[in-house]
């Protein structure tokens, strides 16, 4: 049983049940126990650390670790490519595979009990707060999801995007750029 995990549960349980809503804590604690089973079953995977070299500048980094960072695989091979630039490792691209040693991560293979899927996100309605005006929706080359964000939402500042669940954060700052951009495109229209 993984205490980080656990202790993400105490919290609403504690709360739960200190304003009498023991339905939602008993509800809470199983969900707890279920993931907490769920991570004992899962199968820890080794995945190799896989170091990217930017042949432009010699820098070196970990795949995984910028945004637009993507492994794939061709055959039984594995390939890098940037998102941003549409560079990678293959021949003539601006990227190579590092000849260093190779080490590897502890991985754990997940199921929806260890992480649950994000709720579906129903277009015209913030997936954020759920409100159904002001609302952007958008698809952007971070996940080629379609999302829907009201403009408050957008507007949040970083400290409240702080307490949100990753897949939310990153899904604010790309609204966050939507506005921006539909800012400019405004502004520009105005001037005409
Ligand atoms: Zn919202």
């Amino acid at each position: 049983m993984k205490l980080q995990s656990a202790y993400e549960y105490l919290k609403p349980i504690a709360e739960a049940a200190s304003i009498g809503n023991y339905a939602d804590a008993l509800n809470t604690a199983l969900a707890c126990v279920k993931r907490c089973i769920a991570l004992d079953r899962a199968n820890i995977v080794k995945m190799p650390v896989i170091r990217i070299v930017d042949k432009d500048s010699n820098s070196v980094h970990n795949a995984g670790e910028l945004s637009h960072d993507r492994l794939y695989s061709g055959g039984y091979r594995i390939k890098y490519h940037n998102i941003q630039n549409c560079e990678g490792t293959e021949p003539g691209s601006c990227y190579q595979f590092a000849d260093s040693d190779i080490e590897f991560i502890d991985c754990i293979a997940v199921n929806d009990e260890i992480i649950p899927p994000p709720p579906k996100v129903v277009p015209g309605h913030c997936e954020i707060c759920g409100r159904d005006y002001d609302v952007m929706d958008f698809c952007v080359s971070t996940d080629f999801k379609p999302h829907s964000v009201c403009k408050t939402c957008a507007k949040m500042p970083e400290r409240d995007i702080k307490e949100l669940p990753q897949y939310q954060r990153n899904v604010i700052h790309d609204a966050k750029l939507m506005l921006i951009t539909e800012k400019i495109i405004n502004d520009q229209t105005d001037d005409d």
